[in-house]
């Protein structure tokens, strides 16, 4: 069986949210809207047509929340300040009570004997920058850094561990080319400067960090997921390898001072030399202190003409009867020690964190249980892969499972439940769940 003390006394066990997914109280106490209010007030973009507000009502129950995370074991608090909270337009006034709101969090943290990680961005653009072209335009750069700013110096002298961006694969991919979360753009028209500024923001995030927090971990955060070519075939072993590129070394590289990795794919080639992307290689670059792996499935992979630009298309796990959870996301730890690996393969990365793992399911009530076994064989499978990472002389330093509560989940609303605990969402009763329990059997509480 496996044990949190195979990890080593000084393994970083932790647990994982976002301000948007959370918080609630979407337009008050000076909150300014971000761009998933507005993508939910957008009907038929969200399922069910659920709406942000209240989600947990965090900001009204952090207290009782902290003291969750402390129940369950867990010595690390990850959370996300809301950009618009700070700064209502984006930029220029600066919103007090938000402000205030996040001291209180950190300082409810810190009394708890709980570390806080933040993370700067976790997808709640302001609306008022994406009116004006949101990461697509180059004014994003400098209205991002005045933010990191603001929240270095208010908060560095109590919180050493930051995470500049989440998983900006994410959202200029579902966001600024696909679509399916805010803003809602499409093409690569719009994906291809997003995706130029944010790795200029990545950087900069981390630099501004660096001098403004005496003593800072720096971090940011990567999704990764093995890509595994469906046949032999030299078309699926390609069309594999450009899904590659663009999953999971697109942000990746340029931080380490590689550019854009263009090899593998010519369309990435075309956008280096339409945009002059390698003037900007240098700026790109930053030395990170940890990075961050979010893991939730593998990508099968096989070759399709018909998809325009990545001629890619994936086969899922049900099509091909694997196991999988509610999101229909396969189940295969092995893809999980393997993405780690890949990671681990380049020089420049010290240090590996997994920011983010779990898994959805259709938890239900049963007198007043929630019996969420299938959840606890999915951490104990993916704590193995992590486990053989580590024993092979991998640098993981620390593991965080998504998600602390049931909460919003992006384009799929509130049917999608991830976390330890179970989140009524009419009450907003907190339950925890039989995972939640193992967790805190696991840590040792
Ligand atoms: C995101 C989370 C999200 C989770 C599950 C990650 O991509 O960072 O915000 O809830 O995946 O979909």
């Amino acid at each position: 069986m496996i044990k949190a003390s195979d990890f080593g006394s000084d393994f970083i066990w932790g647990v994982a949210t976002a301000a948007a997914q959370i918080e609630g109280t979407a337009s008050q106490y000076g909150k300014g809207p971000s761009i998933w209010d507005t993508f939910t007030a957008k009907s038929g973009k969200i399922k069910r047509n659920h709406k942000l507000d209240p989600a947990c009502d965090f900001y009204h129950r952090y207290t009782e929340d902290v003291a969750l995370v402390k129940l369950l074991g867990f010595k690390v608090f990850r959370f996300s300040i809301a950009w618009s909270r700070i700064l209502p337009a984006g930029r220029g006034e600066v919103n007090q009570e938000g402000i205030r709101f996040y001291h209180n969090l950190i300082d409810e943290c810190l009394t708890q004997g709980i570390t806080p990680y933040i993370t700067l961005y976790h997808w709640d653009l302001p609306q008022a920058l994406e009116d004006e072209g949101g990461w697509t335009s180059f004014s994003i750069n400098a209205a991002f850094n005045a933010f990191v700013s603001i929240c270095a110096l208010e908060y560095g002298d109590k919180v050493k561990n930051w995470i500049v961006l989440n998983e900006p694969f994410g959202y200029t991919s579902l966001g600024y080319m696909l679509g399916v979360h805010a803003p809602g753009k499409t093409g690569l028209s719009n994906f291809f400067p997003a995706v130029l500024h944010t790795a200029l923001a990545q950087a900069d995030g981390g630099k501004i960090l660096r001098a403004e927090v005496a003593n800072a971990n720096i971090g940011t955060t990567f999704s990764c997921s093995e890509i595994i070519p469906y046949t032999q075939s030299d078309n699926d072993i390609l069309a594999a390898k450009r899904v590659d590129t663009l999953m999971n070394r697109l942000f990746v590289e340029p931080a380490q001072g590689l550019g854009f990795p263009t090899a593998d794919w010519d369309v990435l080639e075309k956008f280096q030399i339409e945009y002059g992307t390698w003037r900007l290689q240098e700026r790109m670059k930053f030395d990170f202190d940890f990075i961050g792996l979010q893991n939730y499935f593998p990508l099968t992979i096989k070759y399709n003409a018909f998809i325009p630009v990545i001629q890619a298309w994936e086969v899922k796990a049900k099509g091909r009867k694997k196991p999988h959870t509610s999101m229909g996301w396969e189940i295969n730890a092995d893809s999980f020690y393997n993405i780690i690996k890949q990671f681990a393969g380049y020089p420049n990365i010290k240090n590996l964190m997994i920011t983010e793992n779990g898994a959805a399911y259709h938890d239900k009530i049963t007198n007043g249980n929630i019996v969420d076994a299938e959840r606890i064989d999915y951490f104990k499978l993916y704590l193995k892969a992590v486990l053989k990472a580590k024993n092979e002389g991998i640098n993981v330093t620390g593991y965080m499972a998504w998600t602390l509560m049931d909460n919003f989940e992006w384009a799929e609303g509130f049917n999608a439940r991830f976390g330890l605990v179970y989140t009524d969402f009419h009450t907003l009763k907190r339950t925890i769940k039989y995972s939640g329990y193992w967790w805190q059997e696991f840590l040792g509480n």
